[in-house]
């Protein structure tokens, strides 16, 4: 077992060092798989349409407001050549009809998983929707994702969505106005805003939740690409995947990203916590000298594209989640089946279950007062790894 590890760390060096070499910046070609037409509908009364943010150096970002998600988000390669580094779909149907859900859009209220979908606030116990084994997960079966969103387009790099969802919906309290604003800079950087804010009391924690593989190919796995996580302890989880409510440290555990790792190395350890995610999807704690400050939070490179993307946040958290539950049945945009760990997700947020657990941040928000988070993508190839 050893040795087969070896080879395929082997392998993936020798490719790196010399497969991204030919760094060209040659302008972008013009990206031609997404078709506004095929993204135009109406739903529930509401119209349903794409968006693109185009800046000068080659990056496009492809937006609709059914769930205000991102469709797409185009880089110039190691050779200049656009690459797709998100996963999705052609068409807005594919995205209405997807069994997975979770295909690039804005997720909350209360993203990621709240413990049997019970909590208490100011001496009210609420019940959400169960929808992902005994808990509930990214804020229902609607939540945010399955919702039309208005939106106002700013320019070729900026697009701001809103969407007020109503007291009482998915179970929660109070009339949440919610608004994510995209823009796009000239150094290939995509900042997400969201800020909200309520008439009653209510837990709030949204996040972006985008599939990326940035080899731009749906049944490549990402395995092989190298990853680096800025933290230094992450929050463990029982076997349903709700956190034990405490922090623990990464050292000497598969979860230790503090160091360039192929993220493909450790994943065949015997650990409970990779067995209880069936591989990532854990929630780190990030380090951070200064509360709500931006930092970095991961750093991720493609060997095949060459193309790496930083992730940095105001959030104390970020859910790395390795693609564990893809079964290779969905066909994305490039006509290829999205195969086991062929997509990674890596979303910035409050710690899972936090309105359970008292160890935790509070993500409660009261009237009067705003919800504000900023998260940036900033994407550039490299020669060399990371
Ligand atoms: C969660 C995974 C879940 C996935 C759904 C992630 O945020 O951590 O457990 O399966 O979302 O796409």
């Amino acid at each position: 077992m050893k040795k087969d590890i070896f080879i395929f760390q082997l392998f993936w060096i020798v490719f790196i060092v010399f497969g991204c070499k030919s760094v060209s910046t040659n302008k972008m070609t013009e990206y031609k798989t997404l078709n506004m037409n095929n993204f135009d509908t109406v739903l529930e009364d509401k119209r349903i349409t794409m968006h693109t943010l185009s800046n000068h150096n080659g990056m496009q970002v492809f937006i609709t407001n059914y769930g205000a998600r991102i469709v797409g988000i185009c880089v110039p390669d190691k050779n200049g050549t656009p690459v797709d580094v998100v996963l999705g779909f052609k068409s807005i149907g594919e995205y209405i009809k997807s069994p997975d859900p979770y295909f690039g859009p804005c997720v909350g209220r209360v993203c990621n998983r709240i413990a049997k979908g019970k909590f208490t606030l100011e001496g009210t116990d609420y019940s959400l929707v169960i929808n992902n084994g005994p808990n509930h997960l990214h804020g229902g079966t609607k939540g945010l994702h399955k919702v039309v969103w208005d939106f106002e387009k700013f320019s070729d790099t900026a697009i701001l969505l809103s969407y007020l969802s109503p007291d009482m919906e998915e179970g929660y309290p109070g009339n949440l106005k919610i608004n994510v604003r995209y823009s796009l800079s000239e150094d290939n950087a995509l900042t997400i805003e969201f800020d909200a804010s309520t008439d009653k009391k209510t837990p709030v924690n949204l996040t972006t939740h985008t599939y990326f593989n940035l080899s731009g190919i749906s049944d490549i796995s990402i395995n092989n690409h190298i990853m680096m996580i800025y933290a230094d302890q992450y929050t463990p989880v029982d076997s349903t995947l709700i956190p034990l409510g405490t922090m623990i440290p990464v050292e000497g555990t598969p979860l230790d990203f503090r160091k360039p790792k192929i993220i493909g190395t450790d994943l065949d350890q015997k650990d409970l916590q990779l067995k209880y995610g069936g591989g990532y999807d854990h929630n780190f704690v990030l380090n951070k000298t200064k509360k709500d400050s931006l930092t970095i939070a991961a750093r991720v490179f493609s060997p095949v594209s060459c193309v790496q993307m930083e992730v940095y946040t105001t959030e104390p958290g970020i859910q790395f989640y390795g693609g564990n539950f893809f079964t290779g049945k969905i066909t994305g945009k490039d006509g290829k089946k999205v195969g086991y760990r062929c997509g990674f997700a890596l979303e910035p947020q409050h710690f899972p279950d936090s309105p359970n657990q008292p160890a935790f941040e509070s993500i409660v928000l009261s009237p009067g007062k705003s919800f504000y988070s900023m998260s940036k993508y900033v994407f550039s190839v490299k020669k060399q790894s990371i």
